[in-house]
C-alpha cells in the first residue's frame, strides 16, 4: 500500500552530482565544460565525439545541481532530510565522493554546518525535550584511525561491543556547550588534518574524514509521565579520499601499501553501496575495511544515507567525471 510505497522510497540512498565552475586553472587553460544540468535531475554530456557515440549522453539521479547552485540549495535538497532524521532517533551517513579538487570539502563542510544549526533551531522549538549533543573527528589514513580533536598521533583501534556494534575506542567525544563551540571544534580538526603533512592536497586526496554527532535525548522532567522515550542516534558526515584513488590501483595493479589501503576503505564502500543499493538481503562485507566498519550502524539496515558526487565540469577531468557517474549509477 502507500505506507509500503513510502517505506521503501526512505529507505533508497539518496544519490545526487554537483558540477563546480571551472577553476582559474581550467579557465587560463582554455578548458571548456563537458556537462551540464538540464534539468533538476539530469546531467547531460555536451561535447559527444564520434569515438565517444557509444558512450550514453543522459545521466538521471534524485537532485543534479549546476555550477551556478549554492552549497545551501544542495544541503536543502540533497541532505537535509536524511541528515535530520538523526533528531528522530534514525542514524545516518552523509558522504561527498569524487576526484580531488571536484568540491568534497567544500560541499562537505557547508552541509556540516547548515545540519548542525538546523539541529540547535530544532532544538529550540522543542522545549518539551532535553537534548545532549556530542561531537567526534576521525581520520583514516593508510587503514590507520586517527583522532582530529588530540595531538598525539597514536591510532586508535577499532573494538566490537556487543551492545554498540563497532566502536572507536578512547576517540575524544565532546559535549557541546552551542553554535560557537562546533565551530572552535571544526577548526581544531582542519589544523590537525594540516600537522605533519607537508601538503595538505596530498593528505586529503588520500584520507577519508568522518565527522560524528551524536544526539540524545529525552523527555523533559514535567513531561516523563506522558512521554518517557529517549532517544539517541549519529549521524556522519563524510569527506572521502579522491575517487581517483580507487580507479587507479584498479588499472595499475598492486601499488604502494599506502595505495592499496585507500583503496581498500574506498573500494569496499563501493561493493556496501552497491550490494544496498540493490536491496539484496545477502552478505554486506563492512568488515573488510576500516571505513565501512565504523559505519556499519549507520549505513544500511534502517538508517539513511545521502551520497553528493562532485565533478569538475572540465574537458581535461572527463575520465575521472564518468568514473565518478559509474559510481553515482551503481549507488542510485
Ligand atoms: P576536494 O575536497 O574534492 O579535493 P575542494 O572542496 O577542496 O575539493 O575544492 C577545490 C577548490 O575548488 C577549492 O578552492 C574550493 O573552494 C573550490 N570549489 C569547490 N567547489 C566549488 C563550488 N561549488 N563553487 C565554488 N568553488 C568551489
Ligand atoms: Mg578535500
Amino acid at each position: 500500500g502507500d505506507n509500503q510505497q513510502s517505506n521503501a522510497n526512505e529507505e533508497k540512498i539518496l544519490v545526487s552530482i554537483r558540477l563546480r565552475p571551472l577553476n582559474a586553472r581550467e579557465l587560463a587553460n582554455n578548458d571548456v565544460p563537458d556537462w551540464e544540468c538540464i534539468n533538476s535531475t539530469t546531467v547531460l554530456y555536451k561535447n559527444s565525439q564520434p569515438e565517444r557515440s557509444m558512450l550514453p549522453t543522459a545521466y538521471t539521479f534524485d537532485k543534479v545541481f549546476g555550477s551556478d547552485c549554492s552549497t545551501r540549495q544542495v544541503y536543502e535538497e540533497a541532505a537535509k532530510r536524511v541528515a535530520l532524521s538523526v533528531v528522530s532517533g534514525i542514524n545516518s551517513s552523509i558522504f561527498a565522493y569524487g576526484q580531488t579538487s571536484s568540491g568534497k570539502t567544500y560541499t562537505m563542510c557547508g552541509i556540516t554546518e547548515y545540519t548542525i544549526a538546523d539541529i540547535y533551531d530544532y532544538i529550540h522549538k522543542h522545549t518539551n525535550r532535553e537534548f545532549v549533543l556530542k561531537f567526534s573527528a576521525m581520520e583514516i589514513y593508510n587503514e590507520a584511525v586517527r583522532d582530529l580533536l588530540r595531538s598525539d598521533a597514536a591510532p586508535l583501534r577499532l573494538l566490537d561491543d556487543p551492545e554498540r556494534g563497532t566502536v572507536v575506542e578512547k576517540i575524544t567525544e565532546v559535549t557541546l556547550r552551542d553554535w560557537s563551540h562546533l565551530k572552535e571544534l571544526l577548526s581544531v580538526c582542519e589544523a590537525q588534518r594540516k600537522i605533519g603533512e607537508t601538503s595538505l592536497n596530498e593528505m586529503s586526496s588520500r584520507s577519508h574524514q568522518i565527522l560524528r554527532l551524536t544526539v540524545d535525548s529525552s523527555a523533559c522532567e514535567f513531561r516523563r509521565s506522558e512521554n518517557s522515550s529517549t532517544l539517541s542516534a549519529i549521524v556522519n558526515f563524510v569527506d572521502l579520499a579522491g575517487s581517483e584513488r580507487a580507479s587507479q590501483t584498479l588499472s595499475a595493479g598492486m601499488r604502494l601499501k599506502e595505495g592499496s589501503h585507500i583503496n581498500r576503505s574506498l573500494l569496499t564502500l563501493g561493493t556496501v553501496i552497491r550490494k544496498l543499493s540493490k536491496g539484496r538481503n545477502g552478505h554486506i562485507p563492512y568488515r573488510d575495511s576500516k571505513l565501512t566498519r565504523i559505519l556499519q550502524n549507520s549505513l544500511g539496515g534502517n538508517a539513511r544515507t545521502a551520497i553528493i558526487c562532485t565533478m569538475s565540469p572540465a574537458h581535461s577531468h572527463v575520465e575521472q567525471s564518468r568514473n565518478t557517474l559509474f559510481f553515482a549509477n551503481c549507488a542510485n
